[in-house]
């Protein structure tokens, strides 16, 4: 063996290194991000306390655009993309579901099922058996034409079979209506196929700004003080 190889034992280390080091850096920015969140509640709750105070504005009002930005928010949807999502299952996902023969349907569907997006449960990300997308905490992960990374493109089949998600476990296609718009009939849904599942979800990335506080107090503190609003 060259002296510059890696031996397992060596690799192993190396990962476990990494993933120390993946978790104090995820760790620090919550941190920083949960005190950031902090000072802003204390800023934002002191400023609509003075406002109300002032008579500068209502309460009705700060519902009214609270609710404007919301709706905003959401046709953007852009209101629950940083949220990390587990799969919690109700207690009959394990009842037993239709049998389908894939063999003779995959020609057809060409295994559109393994394209559906699903999160994880807590089982199976403590399992690590199964890969989850890292830019959508905890979904199952596709490649970069939609698929599930564990659907082997030759056969179509599960390279993780005997370990695949509950969510695999319990579908079947045979009612899906999302798939199939006749079951029976072997009529595929390409219209919602293809306006649904043609490739990954795209990562919804923001711009971050922030005030900086010391520069607002320095302001305040060279302001006079005063009470009145002016006209
Ligand atoms: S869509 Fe249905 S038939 Fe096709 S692979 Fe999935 S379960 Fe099998
Ligand atoms: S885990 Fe297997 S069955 Fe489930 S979506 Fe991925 S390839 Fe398909």
């Amino acid at each position: 063996m060259s002296a510059l190889s890696k031996t397992a034992t060596d690799q192993t280390a190396l990962k476990l290194t990494q993933l120390e080091r993946g978790y104090k850096f995820s760790h620090s920015v919550i941190g920083e991000s949960m005190l950031r969140t902090s000072e802003l509640q204390v800023l934002l709750h002191g400023l609509i306390d003075t406002l109300l105070a002032k008579g500068i504005t209502t309460e009705a009002e700060l519902f009214t655009a609270m609710q404007i930005v919301r709706d905003e928010l959401a046709k953007r949807d852009e209101l629950d993309w940083q949220r990390a999502m587990i799969r919690k299952d109700a207690t009959e996902d394990n009842k037993p579901v239709a049998e389908v023969d894939c063999k003779g349907r995959l020609h057809l569907c060409k295994s559109a099922c393994c394209k559906l997006d699903f999160a994880l449960s807590v089982l199976e990300l403590e399992a690590a058996e199964i890969k989850w997308d890292l830019g959508r905490p905890y979904f199952i992960r596709h490649d970069s034409g939609g698929y599930c990374t564990h659907l082997d493109w030759a056969t179509g089949g599960c390279t993780v079979y005997e370990k695949r998600p509950g969510v695999c476990r319990n579908y079947s296609c045979s009612k899906d209506e999302r798939i199939w718009l006749d079951f029976d009939n072997m009529k595929l849904n390409h219209e919602w196929i293809d306006a649904n599942l043609s490739g990954i979800s795209e990562l919804v990335l923001t711009d971050v700004f922030m005030h900086d506080r010391t520069q607002l107090q320095a302001a305040a503190e060279q302001e006079p003080s005063t009470n009145e609003v002016s006209p």
